[in-house]
Order: C-alpha cells, then structure tokens, then sequence
C-alpha cells in the first residue's frame, strides 16, 4: 500500500501525539458516526473520510501499530490496516460498532461457503488440457421438498418480520440502526410448512458433479478456482467458490523432477555399441516418438536435449525441454553370438587401454608409490 499522500493520523482523528486510548476512541467514534455510510448515502468523499478514520484507528488503537508509527511514520505500518469497502470496516470493529452502532451487515441472504477439493487427473490430460469430470460432496437442494425448503412444495412467501428485505431497522437517538433479520436470517423469505428433512433450509447433503477445465500444463499443486460451485447458500443467496487444487499421476515414461515444471526427464537405455560408435535411438516425445543424435563415445548418464520437447508452460510462455538422460543396456545373461563379440571386445581391450583408465593407471600407480615411501 502506497504511503504516499497518506495524512497523518492524529491530524486524521484530530487528536495530539500523546492522545490517549480513550481519547483516540471518542475520536474515531465521532468521526465514524459523522461520515457514516448510512448517513451519507452516495458520498465518496463522506465514504473516504469513514475508511481514513477506520484505517487511522485501527493504527492507533493498537499499542504495537501506534509505537511503530510513532516511530517510523507510515512506512512502519505499511499495509497492516487497510479497508477495502465499508463492510471491512464492520467487520473489524465489530466489538464498537456493537457498542454505538448495534452492527450492520448488507442486508440479504448470507453467502455460501468456499470449499476445496484434491483431484488426481492423468498424466496426458495435464499434458494437454481439457475437461475432467468431477464430484463434489456438497449441501445440494434438498430432494423432499425440491430446495423449496416448504414441506407442501410450494415457493416461500416474503418474511413479515422485514417485510422481505432482510435486514429490519431501528432508531437508537438519532441514529438509524439495520441489522439482519432475525426471522429469515437474511433471507427475506419464510416457507409457511418447513420440509422436515432439511427443516426448512432447502439444502441436504448431496452430490453434485460437473466438469472442471484443465488448462494445458498443470502441475502438482496448482489450484484451480471455479466459481459458485462451493456451498450454496441457505436462502437463495450467493454460494461459494470450489477450489480444486491438482495432482497429476506420475507416468510411466515422463517425469517432472526438474526445477522448471514444464520440463520432462525421461530415462532411455541405449545398446552399448550405438552409444560408442554413435548413432539414433528411439525417445519416447509427447507426440509419440522422436530421434535423438547419439554423439560417439556416448557415456551412461549423458543428457541429450530436446528442444521444445517438454510441456506447454501454464504462463503462457511456450514449452518446456525434453531432456533424454542416457543409459546402457548392460546385457546379464548375453546370447552365444553377444558372448562372443564381448569376449572379442575384452581381448582387443587388454591391447588399447582407453584415455580414461590410461588416466586412472597412471595415478593409481602414482598413489602406491607414495603410500610405500610413507611406510619407509
Ligand atoms: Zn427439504
Ligand atoms: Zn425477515
């Protein structure tokens, strides 16, 4: 939250730096019932001065907020109190607004919970996106009375207690109070004859199932959130969001063990002779198979890249690699005509020794040498 332009809360609240707590809070209160949103319909400049006064005592009102201000001005507080709308605001000084306002809520029927949900989806399905089904146990409308929440079925008439709006007003000195009715809950309406297996909410615990889109490119843990699919809400209000956070069932072939999630490890055993000689192996690639250019001399444990070969990045940003990690395919049990061409291998071995183990000799000859003169 930008700092900047930002006045001062004392001079917010009008009250000097050593003010103290009660002072500050006859302050805010003052304040608070003078730009009052329900006393200033439709004022944005009223609406602004009710949020800077809320955003002011919320810093001041609190020991640790107030010394790290007095400190370090703003920026000591940065972003720890801040108001979105006035509903905000309710709801964080609901303990004063109890007090001097007797609360208040938006009028109208509560709003459904949010739920989440696990889902495994296969391998090629995160690969590519699409659509995968999906089952939630959830509140659904209950099957006896059809969601109607009225045992006879028929649809709920307007609450008289509110006289359908939800919400009932009363006048504490000069200030008008609404609160959420207390008959409806909220919801404005009341069935006559309440359905006895929901008692009269409309809601039973059911299935509900539906199709989730899977963009192309998931990885584990990605949440995906769907709109309105969460708890619906008691009364015909707005239900609740459904998140459905991934995991995607390993392959046999690919994984996803590198540090960018688009890219893919796949581990292909190569014959010994194409990784010496060089050559082209078979690799499995997402559309099928691709060919990888095998470099003479070969060792196990190299990696070949293929560009592009990977996953579509979720961001957007093109795709992931491919990368081939090369093993030999040491045979254990060698047919007569392998047998021999090894045995041929190991006698033309034991006349050209290669660089590496020319190295190795070398040094191994070199590391007797000094344990013997240490043993002199
Ligand atoms: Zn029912
Ligand atoms: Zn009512």
């Amino acid at each position: 939250m930008a700092s900047v332009g930002k006045r001062d809360y004392y001079e917010v609240l009008g009250v000097p730096r050593g003010a103290a707590v009660a002072e500050i809070k006859s302050a805010y209160r003052r304040l608070a019932l003078k730009y009052h949103p329900d006393k200033n319909p439709g004022d944005p400049e009223a609406e602004a001065r009710f949020k800077e006064a809320a955003e002011a005592y919320g810093v001041l009102s609190d020991e640790a907020r107030r010394e790290r201000y007095d400190r370090y001005g703003h920026e000591g507080v940065a972003g720890e109190v801040g108001f979105h709308d006035v509903q905000d605001i309710f709801g964080a000084f609901s303990d004063l607004f109890g007090a001097f306002f007797g609360g208040r809520r938006e009028a109208g029927p509560p709003r459904g919970a949010s739920l989440r949900v696990d889902v495994s989806i296969p391998f090629e399905l995160a690969a590519g996106g699409g659509r995968h089904p999906l089952t939630v146990r959830r509140r659904v409308a209950c099957a006896d009375c059809a969601g109607t929440g009225s045992a006879d079925r028929r649809p709920p008439v307007a609450c008289g207690t509110c006289g359908g709006r939800g919400a009932v007003q009363s006048s504490q000195g000069f200030f008008a109070v609404r609160r959420t009715c207390p008959r409806c809950n909220g919801a404005g309406q009341v069935v006559a004859q309440p359905c006895a297996t929901c008692r009269g909410e409309g809601l039973g615990m059911g299935r509900r199932e539906l199709e989730i889109d899977v963009p192309a490119g998931v990885h584990d843990g990605v949440a995906l959130r769907v709109a309105g699919e969460g708890e619906p809400a008691p009364g015909g209000g707005v239900p609740g969001d459904l998140t459905v956070r991934i995991r995607v069932e390993p392959h046999p072939l690919f994984q996803r063990v590198l540090e960018d999630p688009a890219d893919l490890l796949v581990d292909v055993p190569v014959p010994i002779a194409t990784a010496l000689l060089g050559g082209t192996v078979k690799a499995p690639g997402l559309d099928g198979e691709v060919d990888l250019d095998l470099e003479p001399g070969t060792e196990p444990g190299a990696i070949v890249r293929v560009r592009g070969g990977g996953l579509p990045r979720l961001s957007g940003g093109g795709r992931g690699h491919l990368y081939a990690r090369i093993h030999y395919d040491v045979p254990r049990k060698p047919g007569r005509q392998l047998r021999r061409a090894i045995e041929a291998l190991a006698e033309a071995e034991a006349r050209e020794t290669g660089p590496a183990r020319r190295r190795f000799l070398d040094a191994l000859k070199a590391h007797r040498e000094a344990v013997e003169r240490r043993r002199r």
